[in-house]
Parts: C-alpha cells; sequence; structure tokens
C-alpha cells in the first residue's frame, strides 16, 4: 500500500518542496542582479559621471577607482561608454589574477575584458532598453548592469554608458548559500542539452533549473539539495503507524470474531442442538441458560422449550391413546400382545414360567339389554377398575382386549399362582355386587376365567399361550359361567374349581 500510494505522493510533496527552495534561490538572484543594478544606476545618475564621460572632470578616474574599492564592492569590471557606445574609461580587476587596470581601450592589461566589452555594446546596440543580463563568462558566468549616464536629478540628455559586471564565482555563490540557507551550484551547459530536473539519489534530492544568458546557445544551470532525513523519517513514521494500523485492525477483527463466537454463534450453536434435542435427539445440554437470555435467541429457546414440552406431552397422549382403552383406562389389544410378546421372549432366556389368563363378563348382552347401553358402559368401567386394583397389588398386566372381554399376563408365575389370581379377580368382580337382574348365574355381574400358562405347554408361541386360555375360558362359560379354569390338555379342555376363600 505504501509503495503504491504513499510514497508517490511522499514523492511529489518532497518535489514540490525543493522546487520552493529553488525558486528561493532564483529569487535571491534575481535580488543580487537588481542590487547591481542599483548600484550602476548610482554612479550612473551623478553629475560628477556625467562630467566625466564628457572630459570634463579630468581627475574622476584617480578618485573614484581603486583596487580596494573593486574589491570590497565585488566588482569584476566597470565600464564607461560614451553615447555613441564606443568604450571611454575601462576600470576592473583581471580574474585571473586580480590585478587591478584601468584603460581606455580593451588593449593590454585590459584585454580579457574584451569578451564582456563585446557583450555589452551588442546589447547597448541591438538591445538598449536590457538593463541587465547574464553573461556566460570565461572561468565564471557573471551578472551584468548597464544603465544610461544621466544627470544627478535624472535628467538628460544621456551623455553615454555606464556598466557594471560582477562574477558569480565561488565566493559570490558562498554568499548566497549564506543568505538562502541552501547548497547552491552553478554550471555552465549547452542550452539544448540542459533541462530542468529533479533528481533523487538515497538520502539527497537534487534540483536544477536554467537561466538564460545572453547567448542563446548556452544556459546557466542553478541548482540545490536537500537532505531527505525529513522524508525518510515521515516513511519510518508511516510505516510504523502502518504496522500499528494494520496489528490494531487485526485485533478489533479477532476482538469482534470473538465477540460474535461468544454473543452470537456459541448460543446458536446451544440453540442448534436444543432445536435437534426438540426434534427428538437426546441431548444433554441444559437450556435453562439459553432461555434466560433476553435476545432474541433466548425468545427463540424459550419458544423451543416450550414447543419440546407441548410436544413431549402430545407424545406421551399419543402413546397412551395408542396404547390404551378409552372407555376404561386399561390398555389394549396392542399394548397387551407387545408385552406378551416380549415376556415369552424373556421366560425362554430366564427358563421362567409364564402364565395368561382370559377373563369375560357373563352375560353381559343381556346387562345391556336389560339396564342399557350407557350401564353397561360403567359396569365395564367398575369392573376394569376393580380388575386394574388387583393386577396392581400384584404387580402384573391386564388389558381390556374386547368389549367384555380382559386379558392378563402374569410373568415368572405358575400356573397354580395363576389360578389364585385367577380366583382373585373371579372374587373381586363379584364381590362388587353390580346388580345383574337379567343373569340367569347370579343376581350380581360376574366373570369366567381362563388361563393357560407356559410351564404347562410345549408349544411356547404367544398365539399358543393365549389360545389354551381362550379353550380354558370356552370351557368355562360352557360348565355354567362363573368360575375360574385352568388349561389342561389331559382333560376333555375343563376343570371346575368353586373356592371358598379369595388370597
Ligand atoms: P357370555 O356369557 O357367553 O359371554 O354372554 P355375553 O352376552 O356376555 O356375550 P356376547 O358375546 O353374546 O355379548 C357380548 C356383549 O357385550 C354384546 C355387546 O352388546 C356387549 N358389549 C361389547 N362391548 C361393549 C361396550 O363397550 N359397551 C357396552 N355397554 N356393551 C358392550
Ligand atoms: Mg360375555
Ligand atoms: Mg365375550
Amino acid at each position: 500500500m505504501s509503495k503504491w500510494f504513499i510514497l508517490p505522493a511522499l514523492h511529489k510533496e518532497e518535489r514540490g518542496i525543493i522546487g520552493q527552495e529553488l525558486k528561493r534561490v532564483e529569487r535571491s538572484f534575481f535580488l543580487a542582479q537588481q542590487e547591481l543594478l542599483a548600484q550602476a544606476r548610482d554612479w550612473a545618475n551623478w553629475d560628477d559621471t556625467y562630467e566625466f564621460v564628457q572630459d570634463n572632470y579630468p581627475r574622476y578616474a584617480e578618485v573614484n577607482f581603486s583596487p580596494e574599492m573593486m574589491t570590497e564592492m565585488r566588482y569584476q569590471l566597470i565600464a564607461f561608454f560614451n553615447a555613441d557606445g564606443e568604450v571611454y574609461y575601462l576600470s576592473g580587476l583581471a580574474p585571473d589574477d586580480n590585478h587591478f587596470a584601468t584603460c581606455t581601450h580593451v588593449v593590454d592589461a585590459c584585454a580579457w575584458m574584451a569578451p564582456f566589452i563585446d557583450s555589452i555594446q551588442l546589447s547597448i546596440e541591438n538591445n538598449p532598453d536590457q538593463q541587465d543580463f547574464l553573461f556566460p563568462g570565461i572561468n565564471s558566468p557573471a551578472m551584468v548592469a548597464i544603465t544610461p549616464i544621466l544627470r544627478t536629478d535624472s535628467s538628460g540628455p544621456s551623455t553615454g554608458w555606464l556598466a557594471k559586471v560582477r562574477l558569480m564565482d565561488g565566493k559570490w555563490i558562498k554568499q548566497m548559500e549564506n543568505v538562502t540557507g541552501l547548497p547552491i551550484t552553478i554550471d555552465r551547459q549547452l542550452t539544448a542539452q540542459a533541462t530542468p530536473s529533479t533528481t533523487i539519489k538515497g538520502d539527497t534530492i537534487y534540483a536544477q533549473h536554467l537561466l538564460p544568458t545572453n547567448v542563446p546557445a548556452i544556459s546557466i544551470t542553478v541548482g540545490t539539495q536537500l537532505n531527505r532525513t525529513h522524508y525518510l523519517a515521515s516513511l519510518d513514521t508511516i510505516r510504523y503507524v502502518l504496522i500499528w494500523t494494520a496489528c490494531l485492525m487485526l485485533f478489533v477483527i479477532g476482538f469482534v470474531l470473538w465477540l460474535m463466537e461468544r454473543i452470537i454463534l456459541k448460543p446458536l450453536k446451544s440453540l442448534s442442538i436444543f432445536a435437534r434435542q426438540t426434534s427428538g435427539e437426546n441431548s444433554q445440554l441444559d437450556s435453562a441458560l439459553l432461555c434466560q437470555r433476553n435476545d432474541e435467541i433466548g425468545m427463540l429457546a424459550r419458544s423451543f422449550d416450550q414447543q419440546l414440552t407441548r410436544q413431549r406431552e402430545l407424545n406421551a397422549e399419543l402413546l397412551n391413546l395408542s396404547t390404551h382403552d378409552s372407555l376404561t383406562g386399561l390398555p389394549n389389544r396392542r399394548l397387551f400382545d407387545q408385552q406378551l410378546k416380549a415376556d415369552i421372549h424373556e421366560t425362554q432366556a430366564l427358563h421362567q414360567p409364564l402364565a395368561a389368563m382370559m377373563l369375560d363378563i357373563d352375560h353381559f348382552k343381556l346387562f345391556n339389554d336389560h339396564y342399557g347401553h350407557q350401564k353397561g358402559d360403567e359396569c365395564l368401567q367398575q369392573v376394569a377398575k376393580a380388575l386394574q386394583r388387583i393386577a396392581t397389588d400384584h404387580d402384573f398386566l391386564i388389558a381390556r382386549t374386547g368389549g367384555e372381554e380382559f386379558s392378563a399376563l402374569l410373568p415368572n408365575t405358575s400356573a397354580q399362582r395363576a389360578e389364585q389370581i385367577g380366583y382373585l379377580l373371579h372374587h373381586t368382580v363379584a364381590n362388587l355386587k353390580l346388580a345383574h337382574k337379567a343373569s340367569p348365574v347370579a343376581p350380581h355381574v360376574t366373570i369366567s376365567v381362563g388361563i393357560g400358562s407356559l410351564d404347562e405347554s410345549i408349544d411356547i408361541s404367544p398365539s399358543a399361550l393365549m389360545s389354551n386360555a381362550d379353550q380354558a375360558l370356552y370351557s368355562a362359560k360352557a360348565a355354567g359361567r362363573h368360575q375360574v379354569i385352568v388349561f389342561k390338555p389331559s382333560i376333555a379342555r375343563t376343570s371346575v374349581h368353586t373356592p371358598d376363600a379369595p388370597l
């Protein structure tokens, strides 16, 4: 990210900064040129000078020119021209050896001045309004200021021209560096080859700009450089900030994920387990915590909980309905058959006896006919209740397996014991003393009981056991009803007992 977005932005910023610094250097050059021009005007607008170039002030040169003045004012050359642009007087310090010379012609000690004088004369001739320019120079570039010579009050006519030349040498550059506080380089280059540019090398940035000279083919390049410590420090700071931002973001993402896991995902997982539990899967989940929550998950959990409770109630109800008789509340034939199979299986495995019993209300049709169906139902309920009480006391199953017919299943019970229980049931019903005026057997409701047992039978199938009990019941009916008969294959299907007392 820093490579694509931040670094280019920083580089642009750096280039902008060095561009501004370079402009500052150029402004200081411009000021220096203005200063030189002002100094030239100071001399040119002076009555003494005015008189001097008209040969009216012979001591002017003697009074005003000295090597000390030239050095102190950093003038390389002061040149006077008459109104025709011809050299009138020259004063200069030779660039090679600082030799001071004054002449009236560009010869001998003043021969070195020739290129300057040529340029100045060219400028006076071709472009009299041009007051200053940069000169490419011989060893160093130079700045030149030219101004017409007038009286002190600026009145004319102009009697000639005054030019001052200052070298832009090492000393001068040093001075400019002090003024600007920036390192400055100056070079001369062919204009065609020179281009303004900004270059970054390591921890330094360079910039250079072109300044035109009076020789169009040659330009002066002025350059400066800046240390990039500020930029590199910024880069380090940015990297530091980026790393910390990335760490912070990772931390925040981690924290948010952790929060989501804690607040949403974990409860949702629990809810999903809870939902599976609702759909019948066994689960150890403690739903209380989930139901106590005050958020939407808590609402869902409570709703699931209610649904689960309701479903369990309905299942229990359904199971009860499918396995119990609605009139008497006793187990029905379906449950009896299931239990019969299971008990036979267990009996075989454990080699224990098993007894089954069929009980039928005697002459119940006559009861209905006499008392009505409603009373018949009530009678059935009372008989069932009495039978169930005995079954509960002696821990065996009794079911309503037909209209007025019941069946009992007595695991781990011998035939003798079953017979005793048969009599107990038989007497219990008789002792209810439910009036049955239409019965030819007794004035109250009675039952007949048939018993089959597995320890007596070779065939151990459920149907065989029940068939034995059925045959025994049939025998009881045939023998006059109101009795208990245990199935015995050896006898003619019946043995009649009338016990005196219940168990
Ligand atoms: P038996 O002594 O030979 O058993 O004579 P029974 O009259 O009891 O036997 P039968 O099979 O001839 O008649 C059974 C009667 O039981 C017929 C029917 O009206 C009555 N019954 C069956 N289921 C119900 C019931 O749910 N409610 C009432 N009120 N009567 C029923
Ligand atoms: Mg009957
Ligand atoms: Mg019957």
